[in-house]
Parts: C-alpha cells; structure tokens; sequence
C-alpha cells in the first residue's frame, strides 16, 4: 500500500496562498499528493490595504478574503490552525488544535514589528501589522478626536491632537496619507480646526522612502505631503524614547498621544523559536532552490532570507513573496517526479506607494510615476493579485469598495453602477424580449426563411443592410454572411427561437441576454439612417438582463448553483493509498 505525500504549507498570507495556488494547478489530477493549507486564521488578510482600514477608508471586510471561498472544491485542504512548534526530524507541526505529519513543508508565516529596544515603543505605540492593529489604530484616532472635542486644558488638547508616525518607509508613509485624508473628515464631525491638528512623520534616515530610487519621486512625494496634505516631515531624527502623552527625538520633544510605529519588522517571532539557521531580522536562510537546512522544508515570503546572483537581499515585498512562494511550489513539484530543480531568479518590478486615496508614487521597472497614473497602476497590480486569488468576484469587490469612496468622477461612476437591481423587477422585461425573440423566429419559418429562398439578401434588397447602414458593415456582410445565407438564415431561426426560450424561463440567462445584445447590435446597424429604435430599445433592455434576471422565477435559481457544485468536486484519494493524521 502507497502512503500519501504530504504537502503542508504554513500561513496564508500572500507567499502561502500563492504556493497553494501554483500547487493545486500541477497537481490537482494527482490522487497520491494531499496538500493542505495551515493558517491561524480563516482568512488570506491584504496586508497592503491595512492602512486604508486604519484610515477608515475602507471596512475591516475588505481586505479580508475568505480561505474557504478561494479554495472550495480544489486540491488545496485548509486547516484552521495555530501552529506551536515544529519537530523537524519527525516532520510534524504541532497546533492549537492538532498534529500535523508533512513530507514536504512550506514556512510562510510573515513578519511582526521590531522595536529595536528604544525604551517605551513596544509599551506605548500602535503598529500597524495586522487587521486587527487596524481597527486599532482607527478606534484610537476617532477616540482622540472625541476627547480633544470636549478637552479644556490646551497642553492636553495638543498632545491628543498630535499623530506621529514613526518610520517614513512606504507603510509609514502610506499611512500618513490616508490620516491626512480621514482628518479632513474628523474635523469636520469634531469641530475641530484643521490648524489645531499636526500630523508628523518622523524618520532616522536624512530621507524617506528610500525604496524609490529613480530621482525626483521623492521629492515629489514630501511636496504632496508638506503643501497638499499639510503633514510635517522630520528626517534624521531618531526616536529615543517613548512616553504615553509625549516622544522623545534626539533635538526635541513632541507632546504626543499617538505614535504609529511602522519602523522596523522582522521575521515572525515563530520562526526564531524553530531553530532553523536565521540571518538578519531573523529571517531563515535559505538557499537559491528557497529551500532551508532541511531539504524537504521551505521558507517563503517575510520569512526567507534569499540572496540574488548580484548579492541582493530579496526585500520583504508582496512580488518576493509570490516569487519564492512559487519557486518552493515548483521545485517540491519537481522533486515529487524526479525532475531538476530550478533556482530562483527574482525579477521585481518595482514599488508603489499611495498617499492618500488621490495620489501615489512608482517605480515601475525603472519608469517614475506619479499622481493619477501612479495611482492607477498600483489599482492595476492590486486587480491583477486579486484576479489570480478568485477571479471577477474579488476584482468587482475592489473597484466597488476603492472606488466608491473618491469623490467626484469615477466615484461617481462606480457608486451608480453599485446600486443593486432587485431580480423580481427584470422577470416582465426578461420574459418580453424572450417572447420578442421567440416570435420573431416562428414568423421567420412562416415566411419560408427554413427554405432554400435567398431571405437573407435577394437581389438589392437585404435585412441585413439599409440605405444608411455603414459602408464598411455591408462589406463584412456581403464578404462572410450572404455567400452562406441559405445556411446562416437558418441558424438566425435556430438562434431567436433558442435565446427567446432561453429567456423566457430564465435558463443561462446572461448567455441568453449577451446573445440577444449581438443580434440586437445588428439589427441597429442593418436599420441605420431610419428609425432604430425598436433594435435600440432590445439592445438597452438586454443588457439590463445581465445583472441576474434569471435568479428569480427563472430556471438559472437551480440550475447555476448544481453546476457550480459539479464544478468544485471535492478531491478523493484512491482506497489504496492512505495517510495519517
Ligand atoms: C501596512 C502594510 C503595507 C504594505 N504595503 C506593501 C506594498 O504596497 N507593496 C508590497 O510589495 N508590500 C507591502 N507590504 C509588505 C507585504 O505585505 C509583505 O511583504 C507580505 O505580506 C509578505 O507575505 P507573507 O506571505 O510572507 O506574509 P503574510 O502576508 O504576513 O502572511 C503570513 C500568514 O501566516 C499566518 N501565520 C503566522 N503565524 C502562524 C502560525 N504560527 N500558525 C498558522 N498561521 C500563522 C498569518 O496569520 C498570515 O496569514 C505592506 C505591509 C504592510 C503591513
């Protein structure tokens, strides 16, 4: 009897949910390899949005993405769990909630902050490395406004009123942006004068962001921030210590009750207890197949510390982490068949910082960006990881949540477009075009069009063009369609007797719907230059169709969740094979 290979992959945070990805596509159709998915949490958290929730531009639930949901009916097991040790000769996890044997093992557990012993930081600041450091942050910010509203003692008000943020990196600075922006708005709610809060970002280095490395992107960046956002920024200027009402830098002493210190990380406090080989911030070392010590064990993500041909640390950055995450997936794949490994040889393409939800900075494969276009190709990269963790839902959530907040012009656009159209309204207008369509088709057989008459275009006359129809679509029509009108007229029957069923009971109702759009479309085209309004009219009305109209009181309420089922068969191992728990 075969005994399963165990796959075990540990946290889903960007790097473990890309390995499960890349392990599920090369082998879903393999029975005798189970992988599973140990997270301590049942959601994949989009850490690179945290600071949108800690500036309550967007809700805790946006950037939280269900485990569940993204990995229903694949190859991939998740198992809910927090893991406590790891015995590496027995290769067995232990957790909360069990044990679990692995014959090959991915650590992809992230990072936490570090606070490099300055006196009262741990103590005393709000860090901003999880959900819940989020909403942290956010209640803190909004009780610091409600207490300075009702505050009488200047000295008082001004420490509540003054936000520090400690680490001009891009969280740091990521973080200050969206404040700015949410300040406006407490101010407003608070009555309180704009000019009474100081928002300051305080950085040991003679920089910020020294991320960006094409010249003129920072300076463009501390001038968004000093004369847009009316943030102060206080470069080589380290903090010393830390007080709850005050901060210590070494030339001053800003009265204070909110630090956010996005300063440092380093690897999770977990992995320093493994006793693997660490190098700087305590992250694993590893070698170029991303594997550590142990040749059946995989650090990725935060947790690897992996050195380019050149000598370069792989920074801890979302496209590391997919890229060594893909690489340990490949590289267990590969061994599973006895093929070669392949080293990993990181290709990043550059970073981009938002500030704020108006404006960003980019370094895009050595192009600067800023302003509108940098924002929007951070919006792109953001859509394309969301695109790969579960496709159009997750992208349609994105655009919904950070769209719809921007005021003016596509917030606008995207907040009309949002509204929800309840089903039951579209069932007339659903069943009307079927039955347009339908009836159109029975009259196409009475009138011979099942024949073998020429109905499509007989001499100059055609319903396919008008007088006013474009020159250029007469000229695809007579090139493609009337050489096999016999044939074709027949499929036109065929095709509005189907689609006008179709609609009529409300089965693979936006098939139907995109069908009848396309033939509505050359209706208009063929009646071009007199009136259009009745193709007008069927065009408009179906694709008001796509928003759903077959879920109520239509065929697609039983049919489209069945098949959906079918589609996410859980996987089933052969009798002769087993596994241990
Ligand atoms: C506010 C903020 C903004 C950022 N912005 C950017 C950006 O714009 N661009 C960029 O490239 N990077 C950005 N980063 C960095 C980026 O988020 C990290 O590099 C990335 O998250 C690393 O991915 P990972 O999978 O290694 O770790 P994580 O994404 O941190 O995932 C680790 C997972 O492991 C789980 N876990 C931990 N311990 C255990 C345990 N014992 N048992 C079970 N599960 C466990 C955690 O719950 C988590 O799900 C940002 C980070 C923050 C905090």
């Amino acid at each position: 009897m075969n005994k399963l290979k165990e796959i075990v992959i540990l946290g889903a945070g960007y790097a473990g949910v890309t390995a499960a990805k890349t392990l599920h596509k090369k082998l879903c159709k393999d029975p005798t390899v189970r992988v599973r998915l140990i997270s301590q949490s049942p959601f994949h958290v989009l850490l690179t949005q945290l600071h949108e929730v800690a500036g309550n531009r967007i809700r805790p639930s946006d950037v939280q993405i269900s485990l569940k949901d993204v990995f229903e009916g694949t190859k991939i097991e998740v198992v809910e769990d927090q893991i406590k040790s790891i015995d590496f000769e027995k290769q067995i996890l232990k957790g909360s909630n069990g044990q679990y044997n692995y014959d090959y093992l991915i650590i992809g557990t992230g990072s936490e902050p570090t606070y490099y012993g300055i006196p009262g930081m741990k103590e005393h600041s709000l860090t901003l490395w999880s959900l819940e450091d989020a909403k942290k942050i956010k209640a803190h910010i909004r009780s610091m406004f409600i207490a300075a509203s009702q505050e009488v003692d200047p000295k008082k008000r001004e420490a509540m009123l003054t936000f520090v943020v400690g680490g001009g990196g891009f969280t740091g600075i990521e973080m200050i942006g969206e404040l700015a922006e949410w300040v406006r708005d407490l101010c407003q709610i608070y009555n309180v004068d704009r000019d009474d809060v100081r928002l300051i970002v305080v950085e040991a280095l003679p920089n910020i962001l020294p991320v960006l490395k094409k010249k003129g992107l920072v300076d463009r960046a501390i001038e968004y921030l000093t004369n847009t956002l009316n943030v102060e920024i206080k470069t080589n200027s380290p903090i010393c210590e830390v007080h709850p009402e005050h901060i210590v830098l070494e030339n001053e002493t800003i009265p204070t009750r909110t630090l956010i210190w996005t300063g440092g990380v380093k690897a999770n406090n977990f992995v320093k207890n493994l006793g693997l080989p660490l190098n700087k911030r305590d992250r694993i070392e590893v070698n170029e197949y991303c594997q550590t010590c142990y040749e059946n064990v995989y650090a990725v993500g935060d947790n690897s510390f992996f050195i380019d041909e050149k000598g370069m640390v792989l920074p801890a950055l979302v496209e590391a982490a997919m890229q060594t995450a893909k690489t340990a997936a490949k590289n267990i794949v590969a061994d599973l068949k006895g093929q070669e490994k392949k080293p990993l040889k990181p290709k990043l393409h550059g970073v981009m910082v938002s500030i704020g939800g108006n404006y960003a900075v980019a370094d895009i494969m050595g192009i600067p960006m800023w302003g509108f276009v940098a924002m929007m190709m951070k919006h792109l990269v953001d859509m394309h990881y969301l695109w790969e963790v579960n496709g159009f839902k997750l992208v349609w959530e994105y655009i919904a949540h950070e769209f719809s907040e921007i005021k003016g012009g596509i917030g606008v656009l995207v907040r009309h477009m949002s509204k929800k159209i309840n089903a039951f309204w579209l069932i007339l207008l659903r069943i009307i075009i079927g039955l347009r369509f339908l009836t159109e088709g029975i009259h196409k057989i009475q009138d011979g069009w099942f024949g073998e008459w020429e109905k499509l275009a007989s001499g100059a006359s055609s319903v396919l063009w008008g007088e006013g129809t474009p020159q250029w679509y007469v000229s695809l029509m007579k090139t493609f369609v009337v050489p096999h009108q016999i044939f074709l007229q027949k499929v036109i029957v065929i095709t509005e007797i189907g689609l006008g069923l179709l609609l009529i009971f409300g089965l693979f109702t936006v098939l139907a719907a995109l069908g009848t759009m396309a033939m509505s479309a050359s209706f208009i085209m063929a009646a071009w230059g007199g009136p259009i309004w009745d193709p007008l009219m069927l065009f408009v009305g179906s694709f008001a169709l796509l928003g759903g109209a077959g879920r109520a009181f239509g065929l697609d309420y039983y049919v489209l969740p069945w098949l959906f089922s079918l589609s996410k068969k859980p996987v089933s191992y052969p009798k002769h094979i087993t596994f241990e728990q």
